[in-house]
């Protein structure tokens, strides 16, 4: 870690210190220009792979997850903010579960969870892609279930 003070490219460490998040800081002082700084250590949580219905394997991506949301949000009064924040809610929950892999129904399953609690419209959009309810039956015991609950 250089300096930031001289760019020197040592320093001693003064004391260390760990917090809830399982970060380190450490103080620093610069062993050319004696000028003291902290320097912040924290674990870059991995998302697991995801595992798809067919059985191949991708990256988790934000973005299109995002999208499918968004898709599912049209002309609903659901802000981007909204549908940020639960994407940043499903890959912080992925990232907690510290798996090498997870199955795609457990993203879906969040996602549908999250958007009955913003949207009512969203979810049983997103829900007739996602449970494939392809019939009017299976769709009408949902909404149903929406209206008794
Ligand atoms: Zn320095």
């Amino acid at each position: 870690m250089r300096c930031p003070y001289c760019n020197y490219h040592d320093s001693k460490v003064l004391d260390t210190s760990h917090d809830s998040h399982g970060g380190i800081r450490r103080r620093r002082e610069c062993f050319k220009c004696k000028q003291r700084f902290s320097t912040y250590e924290r674990p870059i949580l991995a998302t697991p792979l995801i595992v798809k219905q067919d059985g191949t394997r991708e990256e988790f991506d934000r973005e299109k997850l995002f999208r499918g949301i968004h898709i599912s949000c049209a002309k609903r009064p659901v802000s981007a903010e909204d549908i940020e924040r639960l994407v940043g809610h499903v890959e912080a929950e992925l990232q907690k579960m510290g798996k090498s892999e997870v199955s795609s129904r457990v993203i879906g399953d969040m996602v549908i969870k999250g958007l009955k609690e913003i949207d009512q419209i969203a979810y049983i959009r997103y829900a007739i892609v996602y449970l494939r309810l392809d019939d009017l039956g299976s769709l009408r015991k949902e909404i149903d279930n929406l209206l008794k609950g």
